[in-house]
């Protein structure tokens, strides 16, 4: 070959000279250069593809600093990148060189010299590329391994078995009950879990500088601190931007997609914290069919709200000076009716619906949970009583069972339905005599049990049979009841149980074999209406709570923990826009239990167990800290409350701790409060702060303590009788020609039932959007000026006349017929004209 070479040159010098000979030198320099730079710039690409640092670029310490290597791994990635850049430009360098070259060489050869010198060239270029590209991919083999070696769990989430841990995981976590397919993004999104929290794409400003000047407001603190604190978080908040979405695009994508389809209704399951899919209409045809239960529920016409709440009212005035009861907080300002919605119970056939009823804001739900607190001490004095799990590890753990006992649990049969109400009460009366607590406690707690009621899809249904579903104060008083029951049905039982513990409605229990079945009966045949079904020992096993008790071969008993096969192992996800503490509790909650509830002999199984299900939602495990490190005693603060923004809130948060205040964090927007709620929605029926447009392009804003939708029409009200004095809205129309209000359309700015937050949160609107209010409410601290103006919105001119509008009735009220105006009311009623805004 060598010898080739030399005659070949040694035939272009001969021919052609000295210079021309060292021109195809170069060129053939050039050309095996060039096959040099496109496998490494291959190679570069591939590594930044793939998340790996090739060692030219490799940045590292000697020392080994606490968070180093993050940020070296960041500098040593943007250093790759640039590499590439270079390594692009020199390459662009080298082609035009060997383009130059190759067109002069063209005019000073013989075509056949030329051809025979580029075929040459090209080949010798194609040999030296193959063997660098060999090399190259010897490197990159080679850096993958030290790679996975590093981090192994990483690695092998990405590379290794990413079908199997994915695919099952989606499998077990979301159920497609609907009749459409559902695109490979939209099952990856809902994956996530429901409670997934998605980065905000905007910094809340309002809600953060409501939520700080509220805490500012309610500690005492010092005139010249206060001015700091806000002169930094103001500050703060000028310099920050959103952090990066944690969803993927075209997860984003299928989400907002999946918001604006009516005809499927997205779920979580009864159980094991799966989401379901289910067609809409096949949903509200479950729920109706259980609402055609007549024996459980009763429809009536008129809505009970008004009623409830009127007679709510008038008790808690009658007993408040002697039961010491608050007013302000028993009685709600806005109150909804307690709405019914549906949970699918997933591993039964045709996935039944199980009901539910979110008391929340309903006439009863605050007296319901004032009364929740004071009866709960009267409960849990007897033997049986077990406080949790970990209270009835420690009661078994010492126990031996004999060769002819066997473990039994025995289970009431939809307790909260069943309840005999009059019973309870008088249960209830008989233990608060007990205690020498005056018993108009009972009379209460009647009517907190008694009215219960419930709205689905405007429609309103009685509760006919049992305790109001969803009330706090039920769980407590079912227990009660269970208490009296048990102590009845153990004092003339046939045989007394060695071992007798219940949780609510499930007992765990040690029976003689031969006499399980004449206990079921007599448990029985205590009350009609509260009936038990039983569960045996299966293989030596049976789970009570979340605790498996196993029978061991000596007899002694084991336990570990238990979990229904239906459970999904999805926690939050490590991703989730959490603060990194709430992250961080559920693998500290989940190694507690395991450590709890384990014996010594399952406890490392279950351990390892925790491990890798926080490696499935991509949690971290906890660190191990001391518990008994002594914290540095504080001033006692209200705490704040703040969204949770990465980069922004937390350091608000650091700002705050100067002064001695604590920061709890909530997440902002959750995928599930993302997609419609299965709850019924009562538009305009909150508590809060609104705005009000006139076609002028100026706004009026308001807040109220009760309904909106109350407070709009009082405005109305006020147009139509011209009440200028009272009402800032009516003088803006007076004898304006032009100037129409959106009654129609009321918007809310803010849902908030607390006086200080609401306040605060109006003055912010004032300044925010061009109004004419005439006062301008809370006089908001001047350090928030610069990140309101930054918000500022600008006042919109419509030109779109309407017809036949609200607006038109209200400015001209001579012409508006009664008719009309009762279509209006309705209007305004139904929950379709106000979703849309
Ligand atoms: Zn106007």
């Amino acid at each position: 070959m060598c010898s080739v070479r030399v005659n070949i040159r040694n035939h272009y010098v001969n021919q052609y000279g000295l210079v021309i000979a060292n021109k195809i030198r170069r060129l053939e320099d050039l050309m095996t250069k060039r096959a040099r730079y496109v496998t490494s710039l291959n190679f570069l690409k591939r590594c930044r593809d793939h998340q790996l640092i090739p060692t030219c670029v490799k940045i590292s310490t000697k020392k080994d600093i606490r968070g180093s290597a993050k940020i070296l791994n960041q500098a040593s990635k943007k250093l790759l990148r640039t590499v590439i850049q270079q390594k692009r430009f020199d390459l662009q360098i080298i082609n035009n060189t060997i383009d130059n070259l190759s067109s002069e060489l063209k005019t000073v050869l013989t075509t056949f010299d030329f051809n025979n010198c580029i075929e040459t060239l090209n080949k010798r270029e194609i040999s030296k590329h193959n063997e660098c590209k060999d090399k190259q991919i010897e490197k990159y083999q080679k850096l993958t391994i030290k790679s996975n070696a590093k981090h192994p769990c990483q690695r092998r989430n990405e590379t290794q078995q990413p079908l199997t841990t994915d695919a099952n995981n989606k499998q077990r976590t979301v159920y497609n009950l609907s009749k459409e397919t559902l695109d490979e993004p939209t099952i990856r999104v809902l994956s996530k879990g429901l409670n997934f929290a998605i980065t905000p794409q905007k910094i809340p400003y309002e809600e953060i500088i409501c939520s700080v000047e509220d805490c500012l407001f309610k500690n005492n603190i010092g005139k010249e601190d206060l001015e700091a604190i806000r002169q930094d978080i103001s500050s703060l908040l000028r310099r920050s931007s959103a952090p990066k979405l944690n969803l993927p695009k075209d997860e984003f994508k299928a989400l907002y997609n999946l918001r604006n389809r009516p005809e499927l209704t997205i779920l979580r399951a009864d159980k094991g914290n799966a989401t379901v899919i289910m067609d809409t209409s096949e949903y509200n045809f479950k729920i109706q069919q259980l609402l055609s239960d007549v024996s459980t529920y009763k429809k009536v016409k008129i809505d009970p709200t008004t009623n409830t709440l009127k007679t709510t009212t008038d008790l808690i005035k009658k007993y408040s000076e002697k039961l010491n009861l608050d007013v302000n907080s028993t009685i709600p300002s806005c109150a909804k009716p307690p709405r019914l919605y549906g949970l699918p119970k997933i591993h039964k056939p045709n996935a039944p619906l199980r009901p539910i009823v979110s008391q929340i804001d309903s006439p009863t739900y605050k007296l319901a949970q004032h009364l929740a607190k004071i009866l709960s001490p009267l409960r849990g004095h007897t033997r049986a009583h077990t406080k949790d799990s970990y209270q009835f590890v420690s009661e078994i753990k010492d126990l031996h069972l004999a060769d002819n006992e066997t473990m039994v649990s025995f289970d009431v049969q939809s307790l909260f339905t069943c309840l005999p109400i009059e019973d309870c009460i008088s249960i209830v009366t008989r233990k608060l005599e007990d205690n020498n607590m005056p018993t108009e406690y009972a009379v209460l707690l009647k009517h907190c049990l008694t009215s219960g009621y419930l709205l689905w899809k405007e429609e309103f249904y009685m509760q006919v049979d049992g305790v109001a579903m969803g009330s706090p104060v039920s769980p407590v008083v079912a227990d009660i009841f269970m208490e009296d029951f048990e102590e009845k049905a153990l004092l003339t039982a046939p045989v007394n149980p060695r071992f007798y513990k219940r949780y609510v409605d499930d007992t765990f229990t040690i029976l003689p074999s031969d006499k399980v079945t004449a206990f079921l009966n007599h448990l029985n045949s205590i009350n009609p209406k509260i009936q038990f079904t039983m569960e045996l020992e299966a293989n030596n096993t049976l789970a009570f709570l979340d605790v498996l008790v196993i029978r061991n071969p000596d007899n002694t008993i084991g336990h570990t923990v238990y979990r229904k096969n239906t459970h999904t192992n999805r926690y939050l996800n490590g991703e989730s826009h959490h603060h990194p503490s709430q992250l961080a509790t559920v693998g500290k909650s989940l190694f507690q239990r395991a450590r709890g509830i384990c014996d010594r002999k399952h406890l490392a199984a279950e351990l390892q167990h925790v491990e890798q299900v926080l490696q499935d939602n991509k949690l971290r495990v906890p660190r191990l800290r001391h518990s008994d490190r002594v914290k540095p005693a504080t001033v006692e603060r209200v705490p704040a409350v703040l969204p949770y923004v990465r980069g922004v809130t937390d350091k608000v948060g650091y700002i705050l701790k100067r002064a001695s205040i604590k920061t709890y964090f909530k997440p902002l927007k959750k995928i599930g409060q993302f997609l419609p709620s299965v709850k019924c929605h009562i538009p305009l029926q909150d508590a809060g702060v609104y705005k009000l447009d006139c076609e002028c392009g100026l706004s009026y804003i308001g807040q109220t303590k009760r309904s909106i939708k109350t407070r709009v029409k009082e405005h109305i009200a006020d147009v139509k009788h011209r009440r200028i004095g009272k009402s800032a809205v009516c003088e803006h129309v007076q004898d304006r020609p032009r100037h129409y209000i959106r009654f129609d359309r009321p918007q809310i700015l803010a849902k908030e039932h607390r006086f200080l937050p609401r306040m605060i949160r109006e003055a912010i609107e004032i300044k925010k959007h061009p109004n004419f209010n005439r006062e301008d409410g809370w006089v908001l601290p001047s350090a928030w000026d610069p990140i309101i103006n930054k918000i500022k919105s600008k006042p919109k001119y419509t030109t779109a006349r309407l017809q036949d509008t609200v607006s038109s009735f209200c400015r001209h009220l001579e012409c508006s017929s009664t008719y009309r105006s009762r279509n209006f009311w309705k209007d305004l009623d139904s929950p379709s004209s106000a979703t849309r805004h």
